[in-house]
């Protein structure tokens, strides 16, 4: 890890209704005064009101999973950065690799988006991540580092943003890549950094991908990983939360 308090943020997806959503906020609130590492939950939209009533107050961060690149306009369906930061969202991921597949997302309108959030005063988590044959090829790094030239939002700094390092072929799978290809990408994202910012080891570096209790130990001791994305076991408030202590 660098100095950069870690971030451990909860991507809850397409799930919950109001009582489970509910429930899960005020379970994880109930064990948050243990964790040392910022936590974050980033509910369905429907739900982002709900949570943030519970959590309000608490040292527990609110986060939406994706918004529009604009400020408002005719965009049916779509949710805008300061409608978001209106709600108390302090962050908002944007790439994530489920909506760059299932909603052809590149890398130029994550770029727009991680900017309208910043425009609007939130921090983008910016996600990005290789595919199971680009590993295979030996492209991982080369994906990766052009993602995040693609994707890094103009105006941005180490404190305002975040980076998700996100390998897709492990997202839901229960595969992990080896401690070492981890270092590795994180590693390159430092450097690519650092050729840019001043502040480089500001950046919060998370890696997602199947964290769980089990294997966060180890991921979150590795050289340039900031904290975690965490997506199933976030859905556990046990599990998250042991996730989270790992990181303080
Ligand atoms: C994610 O989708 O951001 C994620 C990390 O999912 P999971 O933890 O379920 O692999």
């Amino acid at each position: 890890m660098t100095e950069a308090r870690p971030l451990v943020a909860g991507n809850w997806k397409m799930n919950g209704r109001r009582e489970d959503g509910l429930a899960l906020a005020h379970a994880i609130l109930a064990g948050a005064r243990e964790v040392r590492a910022e936590l974050l939950l980033c509910p369905p939209a429907t739900l982002i009101a709900l949570v943030g009533e519970a959590i309000r107050g608490s040292t527990i961060g609110l986060g939406a999973q994706d918004c529009h690149p604009a400020p408002s306009g005719a965009h049916t369906g779509d949710i805008a950065a300061p409608m978001l930061a209106d709600l108390g969202c302090r962050y908002v991921i944007v790439g994530h690799s489920e909506r760059r597949a299932e909603h052809g997302e590149a890398d130029a309108l994550v770029k727009a988006k991680a900017e309208g959030a910043l425009a609007a005063g939130l921090n983008p988590i910016v996600c990005l991540g290789e595919s199971e044959a680009e590993r295979d090829r030996g492209e991982a790094l080369s994906v990766v580092a052009r993602q995040l030239a693609g994707s890094l939002p103009a105006g941005a700094s180490g404190a305002r943003v975040v980076i998700a390092y996100e390998p897709v072929w492990a997202i839901g799978t229960g595969r992990i890549p080896k401690p070492g290809d981890i270092e590795a990408v994180h590693g390159l994202l430092r450097r690519e950094l650092a050729r840019h910012f001043a502040d480089a080891n500001a950046f919060r570096l998370l890696y997602g991908g199947s964290v769980k209790p089990s294997n966060c130990p180890e991921i979150l001791g590795l050289d340039n990983v900031d904290g975690a994305l965490i997506g199933g076991a976030s859905l556990k408030a046990e599990d998250f939360l042991a996730i989270a202590k790992a990181a303080s």
